[in-house]
């Protein structure tokens, strides 16, 4: 498969027109919900396909695989487009994806949290994040309890190279679409008890919704979505 075969420009137009319509449902500014567009198991040309056609944000699931397309349109990429890395982190792959990943949506303990403040402290940054919170409780899947993330947030303090700007999650993979509606429910209650209990200045993004919810995601209150299938096309490999 290669990116000629697909029309990413058209998929792009028909899933921003989806994203209005579901916002459109429940009355919510369709222009306040960012679209990361997702090409991870894509060669890197997409990236940059992606960003032609409109993309501002792209998301990269694996450090090796991000790193390595970085480094290989790095002369072509246009200054603004962002990066983010939306994948399980290893602490020992910070410092390959730190240097151009915009926002982290993953972190999940503090221990990435020290190795994240360190290395962007080397690097000169502020580094972004989100918190992934495992709302069904899934052993398979990355992301903190949720019992434990006012816990999590109250120590970032002390990181002054790291800072949370919001919330992430995923639904359970093959759940139906009433459990996954309960999952992003639930997650946007607990967002908002984070916002009036914290003062936490640019705590704004609740990163929620991929190709089989993002709907669903964006009527229980997400303002960021990741999708990659519904631009790209199926993946041959995940
Ligand atoms: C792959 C992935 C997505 C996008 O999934 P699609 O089903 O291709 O839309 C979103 N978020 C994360 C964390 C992913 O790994």
């Amino acid at each position: 498969m290669n990116s000629e075969q697909v029309d990413i420009a058209d998929n792009l137009r028909r899933v921003k027109e989806r994203i209005r319509r579901a916002a459109d449902k429940v009355g919510c500014d369709p222009d306040g919900i960012e679209l990361v567009a997702v090409t991870k198991g894509f060669p890197a040309d997409y990236i940059l396909k992606a960003a032609a056609a409109g993309v501002r944000i792209i998301g990269e699931n694996r450090a090796q695989e991000a790193s390595t397309k970085h480094l290989e349109i790095s002369s072509k990429i246009p200054k603004d487009l962002e990066w983010h890395f939306i994948g399980h982190l290893q602490t020992n792959k910070v410092k390959m994806v730190i240097g151009f990943s915009d926002l982290i949506h993953s972190l999940d303990r503090e221990s990435l949290a020290v190795e994240l403040d360190k290395r962007a402290r080397d690097t000169g940054k502020i580094q972004r994040v989100l918190i992934e919170v495992n709302v069904a409780g899934e052993e398979t899947k990355g992301g903190i309890a949720e019992s434990g993330v006012d816990d999590l947030i109250g120590k970032l303090v002390a990181y002054k190279n790291v800072r949370v700007e919001g919330l992430m999650t995923m639904a359970p993979w093959g759940a139906d679409a009433g459990s996954v509606r309960n999952v992003f429910s639930h997650l946007k209650r607990l967002y908002d008890k984070v916002i009036g209990k914290f003062d936490l200045d640019h705590f704004k993004t609740l990163s929620m919704g991929m190709t089989d919810d993002f709907e669903i995601a964006i009527e229980e209150g997400s303002n960021m979505v990741r999708i990659g299938r519904a631009i790209f096309g199926d993946r041959r490999t995940n």
